[in-house]
């Protein structure tokens, strides 16, 4: 059986045009959309990320503010620049890089982040609006595992998918999305035992946990999609999944690579999302002057 793989690239390269053409006519009659980064680590990889957010931003037209407070920054002081910019004006979206220095609560920051430029879904009212299917910006990762499902026409409707992982940044949001697209969903996390229990059945797998190989050949059928969301480290530098890749291809019907499969469709999308958050923005200022 030869496994299909679904590389994000293309995809990627689509959605950062359509968030380029957008910047440029947004541009036309108003300032160029801009996106706040906040930083507090001196962590290596997370600066790399930033760095190619920034490259990303550039490339699209879009501004690109990285206000970095530094390892032993407070959580008063990350909660005040939070503020800031949601009434800055001149920002239309925001996000908060982790991991924050020790002591500093995620959970209670994001929701310092106004849910208009909430554009990488941290903020708990977004999480909520999701749920009860207001608009909201999801997650870049969550919506970025749709938007590759959807690339490459794999149906979700009626569908049986089994997400791998919990958390609010990833495996709710996208549960939540997967639902919204009438897919019948199984959400399986450290205590939800043996994983082939549910997958071998899955039309789709969507794996999030952070943890080397824990998919492997063995636990998905011939007719199941495979998506890889996790990103680690290893030792000598290189980034790889969750899912065990060697196993996993020849039986599988598609997976995605890591890298080049969700993480590069989620950087695009961070951008499309700054720029439909400030054509929103752009629109409510204008009515409000119109009174
Ligand atoms: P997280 O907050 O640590 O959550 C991990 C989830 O996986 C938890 O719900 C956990 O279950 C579950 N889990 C852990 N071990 C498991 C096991 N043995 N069996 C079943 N479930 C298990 O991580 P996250 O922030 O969601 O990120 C998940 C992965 O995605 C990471 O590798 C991260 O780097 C990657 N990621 C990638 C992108 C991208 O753009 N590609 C973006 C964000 C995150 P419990 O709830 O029971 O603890």
């Amino acid at each position: 059986m030869s496994t299909v793989l679904l590389s994000g690239k293309t995809l990627a390269k689509t959605i950062q045009q359509k968030a380029h053409d957008e910047a440029q006519d947004l541009a036309t009659d108003g300032p160029r959309p801009t996106l706040a980064v906040v930083v507090a680590t001196d962590d290596g990889s997370t600066h790399w990320y930033v760095r190619s957010i920034e490259r990303a931003a550039e490339k699209a037209g879009i501004n690109c503010r990285v206000v970095d407070l530094g390892q032993g920054a407070s959580g008063r002081a990350l909660a005040a620049v939070l503020k800031d910019l949601s009434a800055d004006l001149s920002v239309n979206g925001i996000i908060l890089q982790t991991p924050l220095p020790p002591g500093v609560q995620t959970d209670e920051l994001v929701g310092h982040i106004a849910p208009e430029k909430d554009i990488d879904g941290a903020n708990p009212l977004s999480l909520g609006r999701l749920a009860v299917g207001q608009p909201a910006f999801a997650p870049a990762t969550a919506r970025a595992v749709i938007e590759i499902l959807d690339h490459f026409d794999i149906p979700l409707a009626g569908r049986n998918v089994v997400v791998i992982g919990r958390s609010a940044v990833v495996g709710k949001p996208l549960s939540l999305l997967l639902l919204e697209r009438d897919a019948a969903v199984t959400i399986c996390h450290s205590r939800s035992g043996p994983l082939e229990k549910y997958t071998k059945t899955a039309d789709v797998v969507v794996v999030a946990a952070g943890r080397t190989g824990l998919l492997i050949g063995d636990h998905v059928s011939s007719a199941a999609t495979v998506i890889d969301v996790g990103t680690n480290v290893l030792p000598d530098g290189s980034l790889v999944g969750d899912v065990d890749a060697a196993s996993v291809r020849g039986v599988a019907a598609a997976l995605t690579p890591v890298p080049g499969g969700v993480g590069s469709v989620t950087t695009s999308l961070l951008l499309l999302h700054t720029t439909e958050a400030a054509r929103k923005q752009s629109r409510d200022l204008a009515l409000e002057a119109a009174g």
